[in-house]
């Protein structure tokens, strides 16, 4: 039986449920949040986070095991405690906007003699070390692997809720809180899972459409600069290449050799599923822009649509 979703909670194979205290009230979840538990085992994971402690309640939506077997802690529409001080997007504190999926895994371990520990001692044998550097910094260390098993649950996981939920997207501790976690870490392959789940080439800008009936695409972010192209139509798709809070620099789809500004107010993020959406705030009303002159811009320098998505 596949996973799937009734009333919040999981209902399949390997999915068992348990009842945190260490919860809050009810939340829209936008993104999912991959974590390790640096801990001894599914099992011990699942007691701490079920816990109420004396400081430092924490919890999480889900525990993924190493064999692939699931214990949700919490429905996903409620809020758990698993982000801490974090931030992405123009959000700040993401336990009120994710849903999380704590991965047992004893995380960063230590050289000591010939042997891999864990922080709780347990010591770990070469063919569950990964050997790398944290793409946040720091020298190559020692970092527990992660099961075939649980990966595949991952990606089977990480899909249907952001199929269920409309995700914007996929993304570790690590990147919510950078200064300080480290999780899910090197050995997790968090961004083949996540263009797995997503669809999308990892470096793709996000695709917008255009709302007016025609929009002027300029060579700067206001309507005093000169037009680069012919007015686009309504319905043309856009990759947006940056955003500011009323303008944004975007490149035809049908023709990238046109890149220009155009007016925040007449995009729209495309209907295609799982599209990161960049916040930005719309002033309105906007200006209309009836004025229209008329030059082709050839792309100006390399590495544009490699700009990634928000680091
Ligand atoms: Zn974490």
């Amino acid at each position: 039986m596949t996973l799937k979703i009734e009333n919040h909670q999981l209902v399949g194979d390997l999915v068992s449920h348990r009842s945190t205290p260490n919860c809050g009230g009810i939340m829209a979840p936008s993104y999912l949040i991959f974590h390790y538990t640096a801990g001894r085992s599914t099992d011990s994971s699942v007691e701490s986070l079920c816990t109420r402690k004396a400081q430092g309640n924490a919890s999480a939506h889900v525990v993924l095991g190493r064999d692939g077997r699931i214990v949700q802690l919490a429905p996903f529409n409620v809020v758990t405690w698993h982000a801490g001080v974090s931030q992405w997007a123009g959000l700040v504190g993401l336990n009120s906007h994710s849903i999380g999926i704590e991965m047992d895994n004893a995380g960063l371990l230590k050289k000591v003699g010939s042997q891999y520990q864990a922080w709780f001692a347990k010591v770990y044998p070469d063919d569950e070390v990964t050997l790398a550097a944290h793409r946040n910094g720091g020298p190559v260390s020692p970092w527990h692997t992660y099961t075939e098993a649980q990966i595949e649950r991952a990606v089977e996981l990480a899909d249907l809720l952001v199929e269920h939920y409309g995700l914007q997207d996929i993304l570790g501790h690590e990147d919510i809180a950078p200064g300080r976690k480290t999780d899910p870490g090197p050995a997790f392959p968090l961004a083949a899972v996540r263009s797995r789940v997503i669809g999308r080439e990892q470096d793709e800008p996000p695709r917008y459409v255009v709302t007016a009936s025609s929009l002027n695409i300029r060579k700067g972010p206001d309507a005093s600069f000169d037009r680069v192209a012919a007015a686009l139509k309504s319905g043309s798709e856009v990759l947006l290449l940056e955003a500011r809070d009323r303008w944004s620099l975007v490149e035809v789809v049908a023709d990238p050799e046109i890149e220009g500004w155009v007016s925040n107010a007449y995009i729209a993020p495309s209907t295609g599923r799982g599209m990161a959406l960049p916040r930005f705030t719309v002033a309105g009303p906007a200006s209309t822009d009836p004025t229209i002159a008329v030059a082709k811009l050839k792309k100006g320098g390399k590495g544009k649509k490699a700009r990634r998505h928000a680091p």
